[in-house]
């Protein structure tokens, strides 16, 4: 158990937690993370960790970037709230709107605001759906998503999510939404397959998945450009090219999943740049306000955006919004954050960082314990093996991943671990000797593992 503070007792007693063991939460107790400044995060204790996921993948600009508070004391104070429905606006949503068209990968047309990832994907379900209303495709409203997916957690989000701990228990996923092969070449690519060849034998399935539903009921594809929660898969390099020629054959939408991968992550502004796609729909959160406030976007291309509109106008309204959508505080720290990656030219230095964030995990996936490293950009992942050789997985109860992740924590580093994959997503900011000082904490940690393991 934890140090059981008066904050832990309090913690304990009343707080229910997002994806936390319940029942072992009181024994487990909190991390009480009290403050942070940099890449770096404080306990009650005064402890420093390495936030090494920034947080969930979102603190891109670090815990304490002076512009971001700035922007937000300054929004507080002149409008702290109001509303976007029924043709009312505010500057701040008004500019950041323009601004993210102008850096989308691909050419769209407008952009809805909500307040997380879910609510994003789920609003972007919801748009696909009147978009095959309003063109006269009443059954074209099949969505296909990927296994290992990680979409969220709300109704339509968690069934486009491939995992079984969103479904489970939860009576998910929802009709009319399924899942096709994930593009993991290491764990799924048959014995001696060739990436390409592999990239190609999913396309070819996803064909016969979409002619077996029936090409006239499959509305939309998602997927995320490199998976995130589901264990940082990055696709072969003609995958995506090869689903879309797929999905264009058959007139099936594609929404990216931009939620991770968005705003520099990967080495692009966006994903759908290095890994090579096209969206007609395009989700992003997390980074866009660098994690500071709550918001989401759904960017739609100008075919959706023009079959949304008329269809809204025949009936009067698009009936679908968020009290908090556009709100005026969340959207100036946005506005500010995308500022700030301008200003600082922060994609450039993610590239510049990227050779040896990717040299580091290269050099950890050479132990014996770790089966693959991967990654792109600024995010990455080993996943721990029994058997380098043949593969095998840990049996689950060894626990491998939290094992190395709370090792990892007792020096000072916060990884994440998703079952026996162990990811990093660092803050964009961090130093090259940040980085140096992050590889060698997890370095100690793998020593202390490995050696435990041989115990
Ligand atoms: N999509 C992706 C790719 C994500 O990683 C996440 C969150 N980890 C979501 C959607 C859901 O975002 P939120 O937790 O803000 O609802």
């Amino acid at each position: 158990m934890s140090d059981t503070t008066a904050l832990a007792r309090q913690d304990i007693a009343a707080h229910l937690h997002p994806f936390t063991n319940l029942a072992a939460h009181a024994d487990v107790g909190p991390l009480m993370v009290t403050r942070g400044d940099g890449i770096y995060v404080e306990d009650e204790q005064g402890r420093r960790y390495i936030e090494g996921m920034s947080g969930l993948w979102c603190s891109a600009l670090g815990f304490s970037h002076p512009r971001l508070v700035a922007a937000g004391v300054k929004a507080l104070q002149t409008l702290p709230y109001y509303h976007t429905f029924n043709h009312r606006s505010n500057p701040a949503v008004a500019e950041l709107a323009e601004r993210l068209l102008a850096v989308a990968p691909v050419p769209m047309a407008r952009v809805f605001f909500a307040n997380s990832g879910s609510e994003a994907n789920d609003s972007a379900v919801k748009m696909i759906w009147y978009y095959h209303n309003a063109i006269g495709q009443p059954n074209k409203k099949k969505i296909l998503a990927r296994q290992r997916a990680y979409h969220g957690v709300t109704v339509a989000s968690a069934s486009l999510s491939g995992l079984p701990t969103n479904h489970r228990d939860f009576d998910l996923p929802i009709d009319r939404i399924s899942h096709v092969d994930c593009p993991h070449h290491y764990r799924y690519g048959l014995p001696g397959e060739s990436e390409a060849d592999f990239a190609t034998r999913l396309a070819e399935a996803l064909e016969q998945r979409i002619l077996a539903e029936g090409p006239d009921t499959v509305a939309a594809f998602f997927a995320e450009p490199v998976m995130g929660a589901g264990g940082v898969i990055v696709p072969p390099q003609t995958y995506f090219p090869k689903v879309q020629a797929v999905l264009r054959k058959y007139d099936v939408l594609l929404v990216a999943d931009e939620v991770i991968c968005g705003f520099g992550r990967t080495g692009n502004m966006f994903g759908s740049t290095t890994l090579g796609l096209q969206p007609d729909l395009l989700t992003c959160a997390k980074a866009l306000s660098s994690g500071y406030v709550p918001i989401s976007a759904v960017m739609v291309s100008q075919r959706v955006h023009e079959a949304l509109a008329a269809n809204s106008g025949k009936i009067g309204t698009f009936g679908h919004g968020y009290t908090y959508s556009g709100h005026p505080v969340a959207c100036a720290i946005a506005l500010e954050t995308l500022k700030v990656f301008e200003d600082e030219r922060i994609v450039e230095r993610v590239r510049a960082l990227t050779p040896a964030f990717q040299a580091g995990l290269h050099q950890l996936g050479q132990r014996a314990s770790v089966g693959e490293s991967r990654g792109v950009g600024l995010i990455g992942a080993l996943e721990l093996v029994a058997d380098k050789a043949t593969r095998q997985p840990h049996a689950p109860e060894v626990k491998a991943g939290p094992r190395l992740a709370a090792l990892a924590q007792a020096e000072g580093l916060i990884v994440r671990a998703m079952g026996d994959t162990v990811a990093l997503c660092p803050p964009l900011i961090i130093s090259e000797a940040e980085l140096a000082t992050l590889f060698q904490r997890l370095g100690t940690a793998f020593d202390r593992y490995e050696h435990a393991s041989a115990a």
